[in-house]
């Protein structure tokens, strides 16, 4: 298959979110299962700062932009470590800038206008660069337009007849709304401006454009594909979604098992595999709980929590129950993130009061993060959504039981250890449903229960976590079934 996947932001060349870490581990898994993947990004500025050659393809390309026209360049390279080709749209006045989407913490006024851009650049790049492509790959609302520009614009010449588009949501509360004139740098007829198609309370929608027009809808868990079909996840599109829910599907992101493996990390105190975990687990438990100024006690459990600290992790919760346990639970905390004032002020605020209990890094650290994962007991993500999610992967990887809400990716990835799961050997962490102080604070006093009385159970749950596999590859597999659908549901539209 010849699959040309159209993002924003690919790792190592761009990245603010999970998005470009999907773009950059897909492909190379996809040509590893013998297909023919392209990607096509804008070249932002820094792009080549990870090392890689960019080269100029010396092809100079047209295209309009409401009552104007804009150049473009492409140029190209190709992912590190693999022959997959990275096409780079360049267009300077859009592109060279300091942040990918905004700076100084406000978005850019011509988003819009950038986006629109690079749609229409994906689309001209097949024919100037004569690429075979099966299925276009677009992703998020800054792609959400190349599925529309496709169905509309490009149908009737011969080569684009028959290329199928998906359209991969990875966290819909991105939508891309723009002010109704911005209809008119898009170049399409305003007879799409409806609430069926492109306009979503008076604004053009970026997103709901890509999940109107493409063949195949998909996000990143498959109980988040659900979710979003419901008002209370569904940010105002949950009736876009229900219309399209034929073609909707999920699958969950991978992990990258090089990057985070306890038998290879550089970062630990001590490596180990699913057979010396019980051996080696406490040295980095140990290490860990030095490096935090947490007292270096063996068998008090210890809960870690690593991300934006924002509503969306739950941390209102943590934040609650953790005031509560400082008095009567036996219990350490180790917590490494960034993000709301509040959260900041909130959690500094118990570590400062706490420091025998709660260690909290207002930080970002890639090391530090790894060290976590293999040095607590137990790793706490009780988010109000979660698209997919990754820490919880890493922290199955690390031996580390995860205790989480069952929401999208974690409700996929983690097997409640209730009577029935633990009987059948299923089980790998601890969940809750209700989104309630009460619910969070039970379900750890559960996994706190089993972790001080139960040895034997909670080693068979780091056991059943440490023998799962969350890789790309079989990620992979699952959108290679996906293309292969969505171009069987283009060939049977081409033939009716
Ligand atoms: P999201 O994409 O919603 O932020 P994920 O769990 O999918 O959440 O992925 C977040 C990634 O960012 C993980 O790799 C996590 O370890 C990392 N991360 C988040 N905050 C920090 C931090 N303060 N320091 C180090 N790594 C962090």
């Amino acid at each position: 298959m010849n699959i040309l996947l159209a993002a924003s932001e690919v790792v190592p060349f761009s990245k603010t979110g999970g998005l470009a870490d999907v773009c950059g581990a897909l492909p190379g898994e996809l040509a590893r299962l013998g297909h023919r993947p392209a990607v096509i990004v804008p070249a932002h500025r820094d792009s080549s700062c990870c090392g890689a050659i960019i080269e100029p393809m010396g092809i100079d390309f047209i295209v309009p932009i409401g009552s104007k026209t804009v150049t473009g360049h492409l140029l190209q390279s190709t992912l590190p470590g693999t022959k997959v080709p990275v096409y780079f749209v360049q267009q300077d006045h859009y592109f060279d800038r300091e942040g990918l989407y905004q700076a100084d913490g406000k978005d850019y006024i011509d988003n819009c206008e950038r986006f629109v851009f690079f749609s229409r650049a994906v689309l001209e790049a097949i024919r100037l660069l004569d690429l075979q492509v099966d299925v276009i790959h677009a992703n998020d609302w800054q792609t959400g337009l190349v599925p529309a520009y496709l169905q509309i614009e490009y149908r009737g010449i011969p080569r684009y007849e028959r290329i199928a588009s998906l359209f991969t949501i990875h966290n819909l509360a991105y939508q891309g709304r723009f002010w109704h004139w911005d209809m008119l740098l898009t170049g399409l007829d305003w007879k799409y401006f409806n609430w069926h198609q492109m306009e979503f309370h008076g604004h053009l929608n970026l997103l709901k454009t890509g999940i109107v027009f493409a063949d195949s809808i998909n996000t990143v868990s498959p109980r988040y594909a659900q979710e979003i079909q419901s008002a209370a996840l569904g940010c105002g599109l949950e009736g876009t979604l229900q219309h399209r829910s034929d073609v909707l599907s999920g699958i969950l992101n991978g992990m990258d098992t090089v990057h985070w493996n306890p038998a290879t990390d550089s970062n630990l105190a001590a490596r180990y595999n699913v057979d010396t975990v019980g051996q080696y687990k406490p040295t980095c438990k140990a290490a860990l709980q030095k490096e935090l100024g947490l007292p270096t006690r063996p068998n008090v459990p210890l809960i870690g929590l690593i991300g934006r600290l924002c509503d969306q992790k739950g941390i209102d919760l943590v934040a609650k129950v953790i005031q509560r346990w400082v008095g009567e639970e036996d219990a350490q905390w180790a917590i490494l993130g960034t993000g709301d004032q509040k959260y900041h002020d909130l959690l500094g605020d118990l570590a400062g009061r706490f420091p025998q209990k709660v260690a909290a890094r207002l930080e970002f650290s890639g090391e530090l993060a790894h060290r976590i994962e293999a040095g607590c007991d137990m790793f706490l993500m009780p988010s109000r959504y979660e698209p997919c999610g990754l820490n919880q992967m890493y922290s199955l990887a690390y031996g580390t039981v995860p205790v989480v809400r069952a929401t999208g990716g974690l409700a996929d990835t983690i097997t409640d250890a209730d009577d029935q799961a633990l009987e059948a050997g299923t089980a790998n962490g601890f969940s809750f449903s209700e989104y309630s102080e009460l619910a969070l604070a039970e379900t750890l006093r559960r996994a706190c229960d089993v972790y001080r009385k139960k040895k034997v159970v909670w080693n068979k749950l780091i056991d059943t976590g440490m023998r799962q596999d969350w890789s790309w590859a079989r990620s992979a597999r699952e959108y290679v079934k996906l293309y292969a659908k969505t171009i069987a549901r283009r060939k049977e539209a081409v033939l009716t």
